[in-house]
């Protein structure tokens, strides 16, 4: 099973106020310090409606900072409606909404998109099937798999994981590329964009499917950055990991810059070389592989 997730962080609408400005609060970990000044979409049953989260102009902000540090429950959507029902003609309290931001293309192998975390799992996940599809031989049977409801919960790789019961799963997502000003090494370890992807070690990584995928690196000469995931991955692979008694699985990472953002940035050839990495690595299956932890 190869998984990536297709939802998205964003908002969902709570309340529409006399004035028909929307309250809202948070889906998955939204940075609500990135919020304002951007367009939205709110996703109503009649179709999307544009809205803007509105901000205090700095002509009224009073002390320095004071406004930069907005709550969430301060945050409001204006979609341009002049009254509650107004606004009730179009959007509803439930709705989900997301960024109004396309993608674009940075330097020559960059490319800055919202929610590249995770449509980049799902482009891994479609790639690596296409990619073993062109195969002669092939022992594995390969299911990739788009989740959902990843950022709030992880709730479709569970269902996923237990439907599927599959002999092992990699679970493609995205992880901090830490290259930037904005970290520390020290802190957060060193991946940088360009590099390859990120094989992660600990908990939920079956450390016999980690090596396997490191071997395949070696020998097909893609290059890989290590992390660590001490406790848990917070990708789907720890909800997929507990099903039926046990599911190997690893994480295969895309070096992400900001994430969480509207402005995330990939390399385009990390991207592919996820697909790389999975698709060969399914290819040297044999029938019946063993997974089998050794004790030592
Ligand atoms: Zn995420």
């Amino acid at each position: 099973m190869v998984v990536g997730h297709a939802d998205e962080i964003g908002y969902q609408v709570q309340h529409i106020s006399r004035e028909g400005f929307l309250y809202i609060v948070r889906v998955g970990g939204t940075d609500v310090a990135l919020a304002r000044g951007h367009r939205v979409i709110v996703h109503g049953a009649k179709g999307p409606v544009t809205g803007v989260i509105g901000s205090v102009p700095i002509h009224f902000q009073t002390s320095k900072g004071e406004e930069n540090a907005v709550k969430i429950h301060e945050l409001f959507v204006d979609i341009g409606a002049r009254s509650k029902s107004e606004a009730e003609k179009r959007v509803r309290v439930g709705d989900p909404i997301t960024f109004k931001i396309s993608w674009d293309k940075l330097g020559d192998d960059l490319y800055t998109a919202r929610a590249a975390d995770n449509r980049i799992g799902i482009f891994a996940a479609a790639e690596t099937l296409r990619l073993c599809s062109q195969l002669k031989k092939l022992n594995a049977c390969v299911i990739a798999v788009s989740t959902i409801q990843e950022e709030n919960g992880l709730y479709g790789a569970g269902m996923a994981g237990y439907a599927l019961q599959p002999d092992a799963a990699l679970v493609v997502d995205v992880g901090h590329a830490t290259d930037t000003p904005a970290c520390d090494f020290k802190k957060h370890g060193e991946i940088h964009l360009g590099k390859g992807p990120i094989i992660s070690r600990g908990s939920v990584n079956h450390p016999v499917l980690v090596e396997k995928l490191l071997k395949t690196a070696e020998k097909r000469k893609i290059p890989c950055q290590l992390s660590t995931d001490p406790r848990f991955s917070g990708t789907d692979a720890d909800a997929i990991f507990v099903q039926r008694g046990g599911i190997p699985c690893a994480v295969i990472s895309l070096p992400n810059r900001y994430m969480h953002s509207t402005v995330e940035v990939f390399h385009a050839g990390d991207l592919e070389a996820i697909a790389q990495l999975a698709g060969n690595f399914i290819a040297g299956l044999a029938v019946n592989e063993g997974l089998q932890v050794r004790i030592r």
